[in-house]
């Protein structure tokens, strides 16, 4: 019998503690945070690593980036349960340090077997650790907000909702990109 899309993701998860993914980041966060949302989501969001948040709940987006970008659903009239969210690097790094490429690197086949198994129409980069894990060679800066399609599957890359929050210009930026959200699935459909 075939595996639920659900039993896949949750064979993807073991498989990440099963072969000692980054074994180092694994001893020092709480635990591996892996995605949360629906299965069957039409939007993947993709973020960078878990913070203090995360690591303590075991679900990606939970603080105050997470605040936001559950506001910003909100505004297109969805919530956290109509898509799925994860992160590119799936523990936490010590300090809340960047990823390093490694880790990266490490984490991607992961990501792409999530991907695969979710069959997303749309996949939305939060930032340029998890654009530029997908899409090489484009710059956060110009390229934010415009849909790109590579290889088959459509992405939007995004600024980071935690790096946006703050910064009143880049998060109206942020706010009006994530907002073309609902016409760039509606072309796609
Ligand atoms: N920032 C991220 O990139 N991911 C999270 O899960 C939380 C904050």
């Amino acid at each position: 019998m075939k595996m639920s899309k659900q039993a896949e993701l949750d064979k993807i998860k073991a498989d990440i503690a099963e072969q000692n993914i980054c074994a180092e980041l694994a001893k020092t966060a709480t635990q591996l945070v892996f995605g949360d949302g629906s299965p069957d989501a039409q939007i993947v969001f993709i973020g960078e690593a878990p913070g203090k948040n995360e690591d303590e709940q075991g679900l990606p987006f939970v603080g105050a980036a997470g605040k936001f970008l559950n506001e910003m659903l909100s505004g297109i009239g969805l919530t956290r349960k109509d898509v799925y969210i994860t992160n590119i690097v799936k523990y936490r790094p010590p300090d809340n340090r960047d990823p390093y490429p490694d880790e990266k690197m490490a984490f991607l086949p992961f990501l792409r077997s999530q991907l695969e198994v979710i069959k997303p129409k749309l996949v939305v980069t939060l930032g340029r650790h998890s654009m530029d894990s997908l899409l090489p060679g484009l710059q956060i800066s110009k390229c934010h907000g415009q849909p790109k399609r590579y290889k088959g599957q459509v992405y939007l890359p995004l600024f980071h909702p935690a790096a946006a929050l703050y910064n009143g210009a880049m998060r109206q930026t942020l706010v009006d990109d994530f907002a073309k959200i609902p016409l760039i699935l509606k072309k796609i459909n």
